[in-house]
C-alpha cells in the first residue's frame, strides 16, 4: 500500500476505462414517500451475502416491528426482521432471481406497526460492543452489495486502515435512493461516520460524489465544513468524475486514495473501508433507537411506471404492492430490474418481496426492453478500453465459447466484476459481459468438480 497517499485529495485520481451511460436521474429532486405498511409482508430468509438465516418464528406467533425472525450461529450472516406487527402466517418456499429456493416468513399486518416492547439503543461502548450491536441491527451494505457491516467492520489484526470511504458514487442510471439519502438525512450520515472511525480509529474519510449531484455535493460540504457536525476535522467530500462504474468498491477506492486493490484482495488490504451513505446513516439512527434494519429507501422508476419516485417502504413489502402504491402500470412492464439497468438482477415478476439490498426497482415496457440483435465483432476494442479492470473482454469471450478454462484463468475472468461497461461501449451489441458471467459460473462448476473428485 502506498502510505504516501494520506492527504485529502484535492481531486480524484485517475481511474481507468469507464462508460459514459446515460443517467436519467428522473427522481433526483422530489423527496422521498413513506408508503404505508402493506397487509403482508414476506420475509426472506437470504437477504445477504453470506449463510441464510433460519426461521425462528412459527404459524400463529405474534411479532412486532423489529422482532427477530430468522437468524442462524453462522458468522457471515446477519438476522433478519419483522417489518410489522402482527401475525406470522406461515414459513414457505420464495424462489429467487437466481433460481434458488430461500425459505420465508410470511407476517399478516395488523395495521398497528407496533414496535417489539423489547427494542431499546444498544450499548456500543466499545468495538466488540458495537459490532455486536451491528449485527444484531441485520445490517447488510445497502448499495446492492447486500455484505454483512459487522464482518466489514471487523477488520483483521493484521491489516492496518487509515480510511473510511462513503460511497455516495451512486452511477448507475436512474437510481437516487442515496441522493435523496444524503440531502435529506445528511446529519445521520455525519453521525454515522462518528460512530464508525471513532471505535474504529480511523481520521480520514473520503465522501466519494459523482460530479451530476451538485445539491448533495453542496449539502455534504455545509455539514463537513461545519464543527459541529465534523469536530475533528476529518471528513472531506471528494467530487468524482461521472463515470460507470465508478461507485465500484476497486474504482473507488483508486479514485478517493490512488491505492490499487491486488486481484483477489480486499479493501482492508488497501488500508480502506467502504460503505454505502445508508448504511451509516442507518447507523446513526440505530445506535439511538435500538431500531433494526426494517425499511429500505429504493428508487421507482423505468418507462412502464406510472408515477417513479422515491419510497421508504416496510422490507418484505411484495413489489407488486410497491408499483401499486406508485399509481401502478401505465404499460405492461416487459422487463422488470431489481437494481439498475447495468448491474440489476431481472425479475420474472412482481411478487418477490423488497430485499434490503434493495436501491432501486425498474420496470421498463416493450421499447426499452428490446434486447438488440448482436452482430460480428469489427475488432474497435472498445470493450477493452472501457473495462476498470483492464481485462480483455473479447479474449475471456473467446475462452467461454471454447470452455477453455486454462485461457479464462489467465485473462482473470475472476477479476470481472460484471459491470456490463464492455456490453454497453460495444457497437455491434455483442453480449460479452453476460458471456463472461456464465464462464464464471462454468469456471466455478468446473473447480468444484475438481475439488469433489479428489
Ligand atoms: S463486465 Fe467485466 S470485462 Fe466487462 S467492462 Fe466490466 S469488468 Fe470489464
Ligand atoms: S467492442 Fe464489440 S465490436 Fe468492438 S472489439 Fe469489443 S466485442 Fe468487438
Amino acid at each position: 500500500m502506498d502510505r504516501s497517499k494520506t492527504a485529502f485529495p484535492r481531486r480524484p485520481f485517475f481511474t481507468p476505462g469507464g462508460a459514459k451511460v446515460p443517467h436519467r436521474k428522473h427522481t433526483a429532486s422530489s423527496e422521498s414517500v413513506i408508503m404505508p405498511s402493506p397487509e403482508e409482508v414476506i420475509i426472506l430468509m437470504q437477504q445477504h451475502i453470506g449463510a441464510p438465516c433460519k426461521p425462528c418464528v412459527s404459524a400463529g406467533d405474534r411479532v412486532y416491528v423489529g422482532t427477530v425472525v430468522g437468524d442462524t450461529d453462522n458468522y457471515v450472516s446477519a438476522p433478519v426482521h419483522s417489518s410489522v406487527s402482527g401475525t406470522v402466517k406461515k414459513i414457505d418456499k420464495v424462489t429467487l432471481p437466481s433460481g434458488a429456493k430461500s425459505d420465508a416468513v410470511f407476517i399478516e399486518s395488523d395495521g398497528q406497526d407496533t414496535p417489539d416492547p423489547d427494542i431499546k439503543p444498544p450499548k456500543a461502548d466499545t468495538l466488540e460492543e458495537f459490532l455486536t450491536a451491528v449485527r444484531a441491527a441485520g445490517l447488510v451494505g445497502l448499495g446492492g452489495a447486500g455484505f454483512p457491516a459487522h464482518v466489514k467492520l471487523n477488520v483483521p489484526k493484521d491489516k492496518e486502515i487509515d480510511t473510511l470511504i462513503i460511497n455516495c458514487a451512486e452511477c448507475e442510471p436512474y437510481i437516487t435512493a442515496d441522493h435523496r439519502e444524503m440531502l435529506e438525512n445528511s446529519w445521520a450520515v455525519m453521525s454515522g461516520i462518528y460512530a464508525v472511525t471513532e471505535l474504529l480509529g480511523i481520521d480520514r474519510v473520503i465522501i466519494g460524489i459523482e460530479g451530476n449531484k451538485p445539491d448533495a455535493i453542496r449539502v455534504m460540504k455545509e455539514i463537513a465544513d461545519n464543527e459541529k457536525y465534523d469536530p475533528k476535522d476529518k471528513v472531506r467530500v471528494l467530487t468524482l468524475k461521472s463515470s460507470y462504474p465508478q461507485g465500484a468498491e476497486k474504482v473507488l477506492i483508486k479514485a478517493c486514495t490512488g491505492r490499487e486493490v491486488p486481484a483477489g484482495k480486499l479493501p482492508a488490504d488497501a488500508g480502506c473501508i467502504v460503505m454505502n451513505v445508508a448504511s451509516v446513516a442507518f447507523i446513526s439512527t440505530y445506535l439511538k433507537t435500538g431500531m433494526p434494519l426494517v425499511k429500505k429507501r429504493l428508487t421507482i422508476d423505468g418507462s412502464a411506471v406510472k408515477n417513479p419516485q422515491n419510497v421508504i417502504v416496510p422490507i418484505g413489502t411484495p413489489i407488486s404492492k410497491v408499483m401499486e402504491f406508485c399509481g401502478g402500470y401505465k404499460e405492461e412492464p416487459r422487463k422488470l430490474l431489481m437494481g439498475g439497468p447495468m448491474m440489476g438482477l431481472a425479475l420474472i415478476d412482481d411478487s418477490l418481496p423488497v430485499l434490503k439490498q434493495n436501491n432501486a426497482i425498474l420496470a421498463f415496457g416493450e421499447k426499452e426492453a428490446r434486447l438488440e440483435d448482436e452482430s460480428a465483432c469489427i475488432r474497435c476494442g472498445r470493450c477493452v478500453s472501457t473495462c476498470p479492470m483492464r481485462l480483455m473482454p473479447t479474449k475471456l469471450c473467446e475462452a467461454v465459447k471454447l470452455r477453455d478454462f486454462d485461457k479464462m484463468k489467465k485473462y482473470q475472468i475472476n477479476t470481472c466484476m460484471e459491470c456490463g461497461s464492455c456490453s454497453f461501449a460495444c457497437p455491434a451489441k455483442r453480449h460479452i459481459a453476460q458471456t463472461i458471467r456464465l464462464g464464471k459460473n462454468m469456471l466455478r462448476q468446473e473447480q468444484n468438480k475438481q475439488k469433489g473428485d479428489k
